[in-house]
């Protein structure tokens, strides 16, 4: 799997500088995806292109040829390495950047350049935009006066005539017109880092986006392997019957485990399990206590700790990206329910979603139609406080195909169902 890094913020933070040397150490394809704007922009000029002529543009983008090497840019195989950092490329860009067609063909070469790469892109909207799933999301920032100082100094040693004044006006003019862009303005990605370099030199921005980037790419490591799926040995099943058998009775020291409707689980078919997520140890819960193996879905971010990666693996856990579309989990869970398994799923998606009032999944749902099995809703009631009473209550298997309609929103309305049946078991208490 290509191995995707995403460097965002404004003008000046020092993203070039830095990206370039992360790229060099990291051994990573450095892509900066102004450039690709500054030579449309450059093209544009030189055509005497009015900005406002859709169909003129929308041919020169057909045409246009841009590649960048390590430390050049080239526009139709002609060197502007210069003259894109200067103006007027530099006062027009911003609304070059801002035409839809031109917006459009940029990230579809950005994308085309990254494609099966190890990279690392610099611009505003990689981590929102362009790469919405990249393994590492960094956002740039640093105070307007920080930038100017930076940005001058870079002019004078590229031998680019500019006073400070200038410098800070163009900063100023193309911050205001890159945040408050209607497509794709510049904003931090919600799970993006945040790295204020203000007070920062240089280096010292270097050094901690290396160390964020190589912790995220030992993460993305393991969290890869908890993919692949390990052989069922002698071996893993003595292991995993060990771990249960020590794991189950701490749970019958610690809870007074109360477990209803077990005829529920009788079939011999592949099903899904939906249960509510109070905690870590009601997964955990269903898993141990259960004499049949289910396997849960869980984050994938999870497989990041070695500890949580081998215990995975031999409960052999489904991992999941939160929040993207992941079609190899999605396939692993239809061949698990194909040979009959057993598969446990959490419909609320992160742990009390209920109470932090999330739209409830419809996965579960959408799995339980592709696969043709049913859902057993499980609901977990009581408190994993030492020594409490814990209810996992297992409800009557419901068949998503009776919700079947013409109406797209069923899946839907099939998820909700089985989240109301799941809370009604919550407070099923004898
Ligand atoms: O990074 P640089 O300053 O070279 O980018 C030039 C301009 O290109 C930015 O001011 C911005 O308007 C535009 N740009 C963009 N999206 C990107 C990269 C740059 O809109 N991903």
């Amino acid at each position: 799997m290509p191995f995707v890094v995403a460097i965002d913020g404004p003008s000046g933070t020092g993203k070039g500088t830095v990206t370039s040397y992360l790229a060099k150490k990291l051994n990573l394809l450095y892509i900066d995806t102004g450039a690709t704007y500054r030579c449309v922009t450059l093209k544009l000029l030189k055509e005497k292109v009015n900005l406002e002529d859709t169909e003129k543009i929308k041919e020169i983008l057909k045409n246009i040829n841009i590649e960048l090497t390590k430390d050049k840019v080239f526009l139709d195989g002609e060197d502007v390495s210069l003259e894109i950092r200067k103006d007027p490329v530099n006062s027009n860009v911003s609304q070059v950047s801002h035409i839809l067609e031109v917006r459009q063909s940029m990230v579809e070469l950005q994308r085309k350049m990254s494609d099966g790469k190890n990279v690392i892109l610099e611009g505003r909207d990689i981590g929102t935009n362009v790469f919405p799933n990249a393994d590492v999301k960094i956002y740039l920032d640093a105070s307007v006066d920080e930038r100017v100082k930076r940005r001058q100094k870079q002019n004078i040693e590229k031998g680019i005539e500019s006073t400070e004044e200038e410098v800070r006006k163009n900063i100023e003019f193309r911050d205001n017109n890159d945040k408050n862009a209607e497509i794709a303005p510049l904003r931090q990605a919600e799970d993006a880092i945040y790295v204020d370099t203000s007070s920062l030199s240089i280096k010292q921005v270097e050094k901690k986006l290396y160390k964020i980037i190589k912790s995220k790419k030992r993460d993305a490591k393991w969290i890869e392997r908890g993919y692949i799926q390990t052989k069922e040995t002698i071996h893993k099943k003595i292991i995993r019957n060990i771990i249960k058998y020590f794991l189950a009775s701490l749970y019958h020291i610690f809870y007074r485990i109360k477990k209803t409707g077990l005829e529920n689980l009788e079939s011999d078919e592949g099903f899904i399990i939906c249960a509510n997520h109070i905690n870590y140890l009601d997964a955990a819960a269903i898993v141990l206590l259960n004499k049949k193996k289910i396997r849960f879905v869980a984050k994938s971010d999870l497989y990041r700790f070695p500890i949580i990666s081998f215990l995975g693996h031999t409960f052999d856990v489904i991992p999941i990206k939160r929040g993207k579309n992941d079609l190899t989990s999605i396939k692993m869970c239809l061949k698990a329910l194909k040979n009959n398994e057993i598969l446990g799923i959490f419909p609320e998606g992160t742990r009390k979603g209920l109470e932090k009032n999330v739209k409830i999944k419809n996965g579960a749902a959408f799995i339980a139609d592709k696969a043709k099995v049913k859902i057993v809703p499980v609901g977990i009631g009581g408190s994993f406080k030492p020594f409490s009473k814990v209810y996992i209550n297992y409800g009557k298997p419901i068949d998503i195909k009776s919700f079947e309609s013409d109406d797209p929103n069923w899946i839907d309305e099939a998820s909700n169902y089985v989240m109301e049946q799941i809370i009604m078991l919550t407070n099923k208490k004898d």
